[in-house]
């Protein structure tokens, strides 16, 4: 298994057998070279998590968190940011 690139913890849900990132063999795949919307990798990445029963929480940990890398619960690091604007929370990144 590859290291992601930011060094970033993966989620604690990671582990969690009900996880579709528990079967995915290379966890770069949460860490596309760009979170531009339409490009295959940020696709690729949200394939993964739509497919998985953990999503909501997934994204919510990220949300919470202000976790400022990798695509979890489908979310990228700008659409979590935009959700902790709404929610009044601090923003915790600038990716
Ligand atoms: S939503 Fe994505 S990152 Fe989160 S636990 Fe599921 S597959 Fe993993």
């Amino acid at each position: 298994m590859k290291r992601n690139p930011f060094e970033v913890p993966l989620p604690p849900f990671y582990k969690d057998d009900r996880a579709e990132c528990h079967r995915v063999s290379d966890p770069d795949v949460f860490f596309p070279p760009s979170y531009r919307e339409g490009t295959a990798a940020l696709d690729a990445a949200r394939k993964v998590c739509e497919g998985c029963v953990l999503i909501v929480e997934c994204g919510r940990w990220a949300v919470f968190t202000g976790e400022p890398e990798g695509v979890w619960g489908a979310l990228t690091p700008k659409q979590r940011r935009e959700f902790r604007r709404q929610l009044g929370l601090a923003d915790a990144g600038t990716s």
